[in-house]
C-alpha cells in the first residue's frame, strides 16, 4: 500500500501535542496528530491541573519561572476561546506544617517576592479564618493570589474539539514505531500503514510504542488519590504543604473530589502504585486536613512525568527545520501549555520561537546520561 501523505505530523496527542496542533490548525497548518492511545492519556490527565509558578520554580531555574510566569498570564485568554476547562482563579497556598518548616516557606516568600510574583504570608491565625479545616498545628503559609488550577480531562476535550473544529485530525490509537529520515521528509510507521510528513513534530513525552528518541526522557512517577470532597466549598484552593521530615505534598480541589498528590520517583516506565507512595501521600495529608480521615478513596493512579536530564524543557529544530522535539516538561506541561502551543507553532509556522522561550532551545541533543 502506498504511503499516505500529510504535510504536518505531530506523534503524542498530550500537552504539547494538542496546544501546538491547535495553535497550528489556527495557522492554517492543520497536522495530523498521531496518538498512541487516547488524547491526554500520558502525563496530561494523571496530572493536578495546577497553574503554580510561584511554588514549582526553584531557585535557579528563573527562565523557566518567567516561561511559567508568562504562560500563566495567557490561560485567561485561552479559557474564554476553549469553552469550559475547569479554569478557576483560586489562588494557591504553601504551607508550613511545624516551627521548623516557617523559615523555608518564609524564604521561598521572599523569592517569589523578588521575582515580581504576588505573593502574602499569613499566621497560622490569619491562615485558618480562610482554611477552617486546617489542623491546629499548621504555622503558618503564605497565598499567591494569581494562581490557579484547571481540570486536565476537560482542557483536554475542549482542545480535542478545538482542534478538530480547526480542520486538524487525530489518530489515536496509533502508535508510531520507527520515524525513517528520507531526503525530504519523513516517513512514520503504524500499525495503520505509513505514513510521509513533510515537517515532524514529535512530542511523546516518554515515548511509547518501542519507538526510540535520539535523546533520553527520564520518566519521573508520580502516585495520585482522588478522594471524596467534604463539600463543594470545603476547599477553596490548591494548598501545598511542607515538612522537612516528611517531604511535601498537595491537594487539588476538582468537581466533586480532592486530588492529593504526589510523589516524585525517578522507577522508569513504571505505573504501579506503591505501599510507600501511597503512605507519604496519606501521612502528608492527614497533618494538615485531619478531617479526611473518613473520607472515602475514589481513584488511584500513577504517571510518568517526562523529564529530560537537566530537568529543563527541551526544544529542538533540525537545521533545515523539518523536525521538531518538544519534550521535558516535567512538572508543568499543564502549566506551559499555552505558552509552548503559541509558541512552537509561531516556530514552525513563522520561523521565530518567543524570546522566554529561547533559553530551552538545545542546538544539539543531549547525551545520554546513565540513570537507574
Ligand atoms: C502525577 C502528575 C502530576 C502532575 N501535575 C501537574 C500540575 O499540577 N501542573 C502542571 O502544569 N503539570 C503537571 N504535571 C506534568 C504534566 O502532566 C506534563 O508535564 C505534561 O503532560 C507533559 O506533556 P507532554 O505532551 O510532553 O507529554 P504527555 O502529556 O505524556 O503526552 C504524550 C503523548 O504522546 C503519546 N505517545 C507516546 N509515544 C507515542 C508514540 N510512539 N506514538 C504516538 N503517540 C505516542 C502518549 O500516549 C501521550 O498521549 C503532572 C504530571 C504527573 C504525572
Amino acid at each position: 500500500m502506498p504511503d499516505k501523505a500529510v504535510e504536518i505530523g505531530i506523534i503524542g496527542a498530550g500537552a504539547a501535542g494538542l496546544g501546538i496542533a491547535w495553535q497550528l490548525a489556527l495557522r492554517g497548518h492543520p497536522p495530523v496528530v498521531f496518538e498512541a492511545n487516547q488524547p491526554g492519556s500520558g502525563a496530561m490527565t494523571a496530572s493536578g491541573g495546577m497553574l503554580s509558578p510561584a511554588y514549582e520554580a526553584e531557585y535557579e531555574e528563573l527562565p523557566l519561572l518567567h516561561a511559567m510566569m508568562q504562560s500563566r498570564e495567557m490561560y485567561r485568554h485561552w479559557a474564554a476561546q476553549l469553552g469550559d476547562i475547569g479554569y478557576a482563579e483560586s489562588g494557591t497556598y504553601e504551607l508550613a506544617i511545624l516551627p521548623e518548616d516557617v523559615p523555608y516557606v518564609q524564604r521561598r516568600v521572599a523569592f517569589e517576592q523578588a521575582q515580581g510574583l504576588k505573593v502574602e504570608w499569613l499566621e497560622g491565625q490569619n491562615l485558618r479564618k480562610r482554611l477552617p479545616m486546617l489542623s491546629p498545628r499548621i504555622q503558618g503559609g503564605s497565598y499567591a493570589p494569581d494562581e490557579g488550577h484547571v481540570i486536565p480531562e476537560l482542557l483536554r476535550d475542549r482542545l480535542v474539539e478545538a482542534i478538530h473544529h480547526a480542520g486538524g485530525t487525530i489518530l489515536t490509537q496509533t502508535p508510531v514505531s520507527l520515524i525513517e529520515p528520507l531526503g525530504t521528509g519523513f516517513r512514520l510507521h503504524t500499525p495503520r500503514g505509513t505514513y510521509t510528513a513533510q515537517r515532524l513534530l514529535v512530542c511523546t513525552g516518554v515515548p511509547l510504542g518501542g519507538l526510540e528518541l535520539p535523546f533520553k526522557v527520564y520518566p519521573i512517577r508520580g502516585q495520585m488519590l482522588a478522594i471524596e470532597n467534604p463539600s463543594p466549598e470545603w476547599l477553596p484552593a490548591p494548598v501545598r504543604y511542607f515538612n522537612k521530615l516528611a517531604g511535601y505534598g498537595y491537594a487539588v480541589p476538582k468537581r466533586g473530589y480532592i486530588i492529593l498528590g504526589g510523589t516524585v520517583e525517578e522507577k522508569g516506565i513504571d505505573f504501579s502504585l506503591t505501599f510507600g507512595g501511597v503512605l507519604d501521600i496519606l501521612r502528608r495529608a492527614y497533618h494538615v486536613f485531619p478531617d479526611l480521615y473518613e473520607r472515602r478513596i475514589l481513584r488511584f493512579w500513577a504517571g510518568l512525568r517526562p523529564a529530560t536530564a537537566s530537568r529543563l524543557p527541551l526544544l529542538y529544530q533540525s537545521p533545515d527545520a523539518s523536525l521538531y522535539f518538544v519534550n521535558g516538561l516535567y512538572r508543568n506541561g499543564i502549566l506551559l501549555l499555552p505558552l509552548i502551543g503559541e509558541g512552537v507553532a509561531e516556530w514552525i509556522s513563522r520561523g521565530t520561537l518567543p524570546q522566554v522561550l529561547q533559553p530551552f532551545w538545545v542546538r544539539e541533543l543531549p547525551q545520554v546520561r546513565d540513570t537507574v
